[in-house]
């Protein structure tokens, strides 16, 4: 485990902050776009108080880490509401089998706060220059749960299609889609269903029907990544 320190905190949307550390000494980790780390919060010993993992959204080149994590008022992220800037954490892993290998042609699927490690990907593809055709497909509920907007609109300047969905929109804007990611919208949006990689990432509903989905789409099981949070 590595010591960091918070360097900023931004309170998105949708009870999502947005915090980001710096490593403390010479020793870092080192990340694929898409791992998680184990984020741990600290006694006055520097001793684990809690622990819990958390996909990284940062481009794995940036000197920090950032990480996008809803407040659910849970056991941990309770606790964390008490972090200020220039706290310190502790920082362990890289974690997971879930990450981009520069694959040429790939589409992203995420709900909600499963954003974050495909903002990992989508970032290294953008900062490498990385050449392929990239589609981005994220279900939010409404205008005000859509987790880095103004990034996200740049992102599509520079080549990433993105494809927002919102479920709980009366009228969506021109350019968004209303309700669910469904076979339709994906046939839409990728003419040749089978030549995509797709990554995967939210609650396990979406991720597992979506998963499904794909199957019968004669997606090639090997074709589709995916990681869910319970
Ligand atoms: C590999 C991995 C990566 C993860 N990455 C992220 C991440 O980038 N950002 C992030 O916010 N979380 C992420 N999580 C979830 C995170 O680890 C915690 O489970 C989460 O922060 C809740 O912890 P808690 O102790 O506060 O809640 P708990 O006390 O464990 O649970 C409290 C209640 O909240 C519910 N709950 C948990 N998560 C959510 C959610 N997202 N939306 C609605 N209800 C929820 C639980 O089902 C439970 O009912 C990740 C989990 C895994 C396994």
């Amino acid at each position: 485990m590595y010591l960091y320190k918070v360097i900023s905190i931004i309170k998105s949307c949708d009870e999502i902050s947005i915090y980001r550390l710096e490593p403390t000494g010479n020793e870092k980790i080192e990340y694929k776009p898409g791992q998680f780390i184990m984020l741990h919060l600290l006694g006055e010993k520097k001793q684990t108080i809690d622990k819990r993992p958390y996909s990284i959204a940062s481009s794995p080149s940036e000197p920090y880490i950032e990480l996008a994590i809803k407040n659910v008022n849970g056991r941990f992220t309770s606790k964390l509401n008490a972090i200020k800037t220039g706290d310190l954490v502790g920082v362990e892993g890289p974690f997971g089998h879930f990450y981009f290998n520069n694959e040429n042609k790939a589409a992203f699927i995420a709900g909600g706060v499963g954003i974050t490690p495909l903002m990992s990907m989508l970032r290294h593809i953008i900062k490498n220059k990385i050449k392929g055709t990239y589609k981005l497909f994220y279900s939010c509920k409404t205008q005000n749960d859509i987790l880095y907007r103004e990034e996200l609109e740049e992102m599509k300047k520079k080549g990433i299609e993105v494809i927002i969905f919102l479920t709980r929109e009366e009228t969506v804007p021109a350019g968004y889609e209303k309700g669910r990611i469904d076979e339709g919208r994906i046939r839409k949006y990728v003419k040749n269903p089978n030549e995509f990689v797709y990554f995967m990432c939210g609650p396990s509903n979406l991720v597992s029907s979506l998963k499904d989905l794909l199957i019968k789409m004669n997606v090639p099981e090997t074709s589709i990544k995916f990681e869910s949070w319970g």
